[in-house]
């Protein structure tokens, strides 16, 4: 799922007429001085990763003056939170805060609802997961019917909301449900949703996940690729992705593992899984021996040849690799040909480039005895070091890392006479 920064999210807010704090997003602590002189009150600086939890982390700091301000960002920048480095703050106006209310939406899924389901609770602030289900009131919205003020305002009431802010409350709840159905979101939340002490409604902070099958929908988002990615994509990983974006046969997952100039110093292998389970025992068997993974790559799902090719070639292009290493562990139900057409395609391209380039395939399952016929015939000219397995050694994983190894060794010592 496409996830969006908080202040991200806010801006969708700030479209849908839902109010938020005062707010300038900043990457230098000198930007975050600037920003609080701009404005001019107390602030907040706050944490922008994708993660929740920011204010347990120490990634929420309160600030009475610029300079304190400033203080705040040069320990929150470059702060780790669940594994996510803060590359920029969010600077926003002080909340004085009377009460913590939480309101969200959220893709329900299961045969009997599948689609949103609203949710609001006076108790915010808090992970929701920790309230009592009695302290929630939640609603299935019909999607063709949609909502009313008198829905919002009935949900407030049954958890008790009453006097001046129900009409607030009930409208910022409304509103986050049309930005939810604008936006094509599987999650929108606020959490918490502020009452200020002279009376205001505000959205303190947002979480908005967007459903990647309907970012082709939402080119202003920017969004470069349509799947859950916590971090700025590389080049490589842009590549992977363009294989993938307009073709929805089969998968084929790309990740860089580690950059080029690491690549470079040795003892990575150009990695290619078929399904998770099987790609994680291979990056299992190659550690063992003490060889690395320069990517993560997953063709699976019967994927079409074409995919396969792609994704070969785009893991052969990387610098520095003592090897290709296809790691099936798995009696895949898909038809294993198209894994093999792909794979010999991309590989006789590649390989007279390089004599003596290690190759390992292990390769199992449906239509098994084709594949391999495949395989072993496009691939013979390269010689002894294509070795080529099938399901005698299906989970076998510490031969074939071990075979891995033998040949990464024998190519190194090749390279290193020659
Ligand atoms: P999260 O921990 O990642 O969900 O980050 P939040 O944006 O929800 O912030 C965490 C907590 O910081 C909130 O629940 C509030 O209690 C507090 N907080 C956030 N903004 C303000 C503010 O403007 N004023 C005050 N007093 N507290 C704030
Ligand atoms: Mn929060």
């Amino acid at each position: 799922m496409a996830k969006f920064l908080e202040y991200q999210g806010k801006e969708h807010f700030k479209k849908a007429g839902i109010p938020v704090p005062e707010g300038i997003v900043a990457s230098t602590p000198e930007e975050v001085v600037e920003a609080a002189r701009t404005i001019g009150k107390p602030v907040v600086v706050k944490a922008q990763v994708l993660a929740g939890g920011r204010g347990k982390a120490g990634g929420v700091k309160l600030a009475a003056t610029p300079e304190e301000a400033g203080k705040m960002a040069e320990q929150i920048l470059g702060m780790t939170i669940k594994g996510l480095v803060v590359k920029q703050v969010l600077v926003e106006e002080q909340l004085d805060i009377a009460q913590e209310f939480y309101a969200g939406l959220i893709i329900n899924s299961a045969q009997d609802v599948r689609g949103p389901v609203l949710m609001f609770s006076p108790e915010g602030g808090v992970d929701i997961e920790s309230v009592s289900e009695d302290k929630i009131a939640t609603r299935n919205v019909d999607v063709i019917k949609g909502l009313m003020i008198h829905d919002t305002l009935d949900m407030a009431v049954s958890m008790g909301i009453n006097g001046p802010v129900l009409r607030p409350l009930a409208d910022v709840i409304l509103k986050l449900y049309n930005a939810f159905r604008k936006n094509d979101c599987r999650a929108l939340e606020i959490n918490p949703l502020v009452l200020t002490k002279d009376g205001k409604v505000l959205a303190a902070d947002c979480r908005m996940e967007v459903d990647d099958q309907a970012l082709f929908r939402h080119p202003e988002f920017g969004i470069k690729i349509g799947r859950e990615f916590l971090k700025e994509p590389t080049d490589f990983e842009l590549m992977g992705w363009s294989f993938e974006a307009n073709d929805f046969r089969g998968t084929s997952y790309l990740a860089e593992m580690a950059p080029p100039e690491e690549l470079r110093k040795g003892g990575y292998v150009g990695y290619h899984g078929i399904g998770g389970g099987a790609a994680m025992l291979g990056m299992d068997a190659l550690n063992k021996v003490g060889l690395k993974v320069a990517d993560y790559a997953d063709t699976s799902g019967n994927p079409t040849a074409s995919k396969v090719y792609r994704a070969v070639k785009l893991i052969m292009s990387q610098p520095g690799i003592e090897g290709y290493f296809l790691s099936g562990f798995m009696m895949a139900n898909q038809e294993q040909w198209h894994h093999a057409h792909g794979i010999v395609k991309a590989l006789r391209e590649e390989l007279p480039k390089r004599p003596g380039f290690p190759v390992v395939l292990l390769l199992c399952g449906n239509k098994e005895k084709q594949s391999q016929e495949i395989l072993k015939e496009g691939l013979a000219e390269f010689g002894d070091r294509v070795e080529i397995y099938d399901r005698e050694h299906v989970y076998d994983a510490k031969f074939i890392g071990g075979r891995v190894k033998a040949l990464v060794e024998e190519y190194r010592k090749e390279k290193a006479a020659a």
